[in-house]
């Protein structure tokens, strides 16, 4: 008989809207335009997404120099958004652009622009090297701001003696980031601070829903890839609110590294760019050798959807 494992199963978990509205973008402009399409960067930071993708006709590139000259067909910004440069780039070379990063990241670049445009030096919380931040910095005249990773560099940081305002990454660690914030503003009294935080409901939820699961579990899994922030984050997340292991998988196959002997309480949960489907099948690989029961907790309801551009919904005329 098959020894028994319970999965807490998290809730929401996977795709945000800001995922889903990318992807519907690129499966848009094919049907629209037909293969192939031009993306900059990974879509959504997940290889399964990027190459069901592929497979339709879409070419990833990283840099817009891999792109012919004067291509007809389109070319797509990913959901982590891009610099003024790389905007101002794609049009001296005469692309048809699509720009499917997501709005909760362009409010942030809108942000950060007007802050810059208004004389502050703006403080970034995010990571080094990630694209969103590449993108928000690129929004920011140069030497007008500083990157902000850690709490030692909340410490340290030595500013320009000017007005300061902060924003941050969307897909960073909760309680991390409010430990920064908290340093930031003793340090900076008249900091000024985004109205509503930068770090995205997806994110929220997703880091709450694994929070409420992590104590009870003997392992945490969280789908999704290395270069996946917000699923590193809840690795990170789970660990330090009492799970006893915690994992990154990309999908079923990577379950056999694992040792699964002392585990009878399984969490899992998936990052904001990891299809259902990989969800689903880790929970059917594991009924294969325990048998399982999986309970839902439901820590939050999301409704939020983003709608693609109508140029796009629409049919050429
Ligand atoms: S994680 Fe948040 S900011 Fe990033 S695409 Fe999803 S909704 Fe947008």
């Amino acid at each position: 008989m098959k020894p028994p494992l319970h999965v807490l199963l998290c809730s929401p978990r996977g795709f945000c809207a800001g995922v889903e509205r990318a992807i519907a973008m690129v499966e848009a402009a094919l049907a629209k335009h037909g293969a192939p399409v031009y993306v900059r960067h990974e879509i959504v930071h997940n290889r399964t997404v990027v190459g069901r993708l592929e497979a339709k006709g879409t070419i990833f590139v990283e840099e817009l120099d891999e792109i012919p000259a004067n291509t007809p067909h389109p070319v797509i910004f990913s959901a982590h958004g891009v610099s003024r440069a790389v905007v101002e780039d794609a049009r001296s070379r005469g692309f048809a652009v699509i720009d499917a990063t997501c709005p909760l990241v362009s409010k942030v670049h809108h942000e950060a622009a007007l802050h810059a445009a208004n004389g502050h030096h703006i403080l970034v919380i995010g990571h080094a090297g990630h694209p969103e931040i590449l993108g928000t910095m690129g929004h920011i005249p140069t030497g007008q701001c500083t990157l902000i990773q850690t709490l030692e560099d909340a410490r340290s940081v030595t500013p320009p003696n000017q007005p300061l305002a902060l924003v941050t990454q969307t897909t960073l660690s909760v309680d991390e980031t409010s430990g920064i914030i908290a340093e930031l503003t003793r340090r900076f009294p008249h900091l000024k601070q985004p109205k509503k935080e930068d770090i995205c409901y997806a994110t929220t939820n997703r880091q709450t829903a694994i929070k409420s699961v992590a104590p009870r579990a003997d392992m945490v899994l969280v789908v999704g890839a290395p270069n996946s922030s917000n699923s590193r984050q809840l690795v990170a997340t789970a660990l330090a609110h009492g799970a006893s292991a915690a994992h990154l998988i990309g999908r079923a196959e990577d379950l056999s590294a694992l040792d699964f002997t002392n585990v009878q309480t399984l969490g899992l949960s998936a990052g904001a760019s990891a299809p259902e489907d990989l969800v689903q099948g880790v929970i059917t690989h594991l009924q294969a050798t325990r048998t399982t029961t999986v309970e839902e907790v439901i820590t939050a309801v999301e409704d939020i959807t983003f709608k693609i551009p109508q140029s796009l919904s629409q049919p050429t005329a």
